[in-house]
């Protein structure tokens, strides 16, 4: 059993530690110690990552209550430049040999900024709206949070400020394990019936715990039972952000951000904003109204150009020397209306109009007062092509040269 010393003090950057076990397994190779600060992954966070003795620790994992730290001495480290290279073998790490533990701790204290915001996200949303959290998953790629219920954009900007409103408080944070008789005293959420000893975070000031607001609303904080490390008080998420929320399952999903990791998102976006706003010549608060007439010009630009495409195809089909058109692109009604067009001029043959290039194939439609079907399945065997329709009429696609295509057409004398 791995001593966690994490587990009631999350602050726990370095540590001294001795090998009980190491070997390979399909994740790799895994050191385990007598005690560790690294989280391994669990509760729906990834693991911490880090050194153990010059080694990077890049996966963390418990099992059996048993922690395993996976090395790798394949990877250059960030702050120590005497990267072991050698292959690792048991003798690497003999039982009884003493360790030294790093935990990145950038990386550790960002994750805590966003799981402490989530609690009180959770807290907050349980408390005043009923709805439990369902889902929760905090990577390097973002941190999502799921509940059996649904919001309005206000409801959305009512709980951002209300959590805001408990991180300035400055409300701190108590992770203990309670007896079995104070925990039956105790309300608190929890995903699942837990056996055991059960970890509790409480956010939670003794004056006052909840408070009344402006609009008369209930603020509670928030008691939670989980296993991971926490800040020590709301002041350190910084600031907590809803940064987008949709329909998931018959809930929502919300993806979420907190403290150094928002301040990176919120950059992103005003390097976009910033982007688009001097593209379009618009203040940046007018950005999206600035994108919403653009598009306006595009649909009329569009619009237009359909049109006078339709009329120039009309004119080349009047004069087209063959029922045969290539065209480099167009639109796909203009292309039938086209071959309507050539249908009327070459009534007994096969009226064929082929939209696209050598490189990525063509689309290819196809009239006559022959059977079209018949065409098709001559292009089907003999050029590979797919498509359906009528026996007046067919569309399909075809990846052939342009070249023999026509050779087709000619040997095949379908026309
Ligand atoms: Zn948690």
């Amino acid at each position: 059993m791995t001593e966690k010393l994490y587990d009631l003090d999350s602050y726990v950057r370095e540590f001294d530690a001795v090998v009980t076990a190491c070997r390979s397994d399909k994740n790799g190779f895994g050191l385990v110690l007598d005690r560790t600060a690294f989280f391994p992954e669990g509760g729906g966070q990834s693991s911490d990552i880090g050194e153990i003795d010059g080694y990077r620790v890049t996966d963390v994992r418990i099992k059996d209550n048993e922690i395993i730290h996976y090395i790798s001495s394949a990877q250059e480290l960030t702050d120590d430049k005497t990267a072991h290279t050698e292959e690792l073998t048991e003798k690497s790490f003999p039982a009884g040999k003493a360790v030294h533990g790093k935990v990145n701790w950038e990386k550790r204290f960002e994750r805590m900024q966003q799981h402490s915001g989530e609690h009180l996200l959770s807290g907050y949303v349980f408390s005043n709206f009923g709805y439990h959290n369902t889902g929760f998953h905090l990577s390097d790629n973002g941190t999502t949070v799921d509940f059996d219920g649904t919001f309005t954009e206000s409801d959305i900007e009512r709980i951002e400020d209300a959590v805001n409103r408990t991180i300035l408080r400055n409300v701190p944070c108590h992770i203990f394990y309670p007896s079995p008789e104070e925990l039956s005293q105790l309300t608190y959420r929890s995903k699942k019936e837990l056996e055991g000893p059960v970890r509790i975070v409480e956010f939670y000031e003794d004056v006052p715990f909840t408070e009344r607001t402006d609009d008369n609303e209930v603020i509670l904080y928030d008691r939670c039972a989980c296993c991971a490390p926490h800040v020590r008080s709301t002041i350190e998420i910084g600031l907590f952000k809803i940064l987008s929320f949709e329909h998931f399952k018959g809930g929502t999903r919300m993806e979420i951000a907190c403290g150094g990791r928002l301040l990176r998102e919120m950059r992103v976006m005003q390097e976009n904003v910033t982007g688009i706003s001097r593209l379009l010549s618009v203040k940046p608060e007018n950005a999206a109204k600035g994108v919403l007439k653009l598009n306006d010009s595009f649909k009329a630009l569009k619009f237009n150009y359909i049109r006078i495409e339709r009329e120039l195809l009309d004119i080349t089909a009047q004069h087209a020397g063959s029922p045969v058109l290539f065209l480099e692109s167009a639109d796909t009604a203009n292309v039938r209306m086209a071959v309507n067009a050539l249908a009327l001029r070459f009534p007994d043959d096969y009226c064929c109009a082929f939209v696209g290039n050598d490189e990525k194939g063509y689309n290819f439609i196809v009239a006559s007062s022959k059977d079209c079907n018949e065409f098709l399945s001559l292009m089907r065997s003999e050029l590979s092509a797919s498509g359906g329709g009528s026996r007046s009429m067919i569309q399909g696609n075809v990846k052939a040269t342009r070249e023999a295509i026509e050779a087709f057409i000619l040997n095949r004398k379908v026309i």
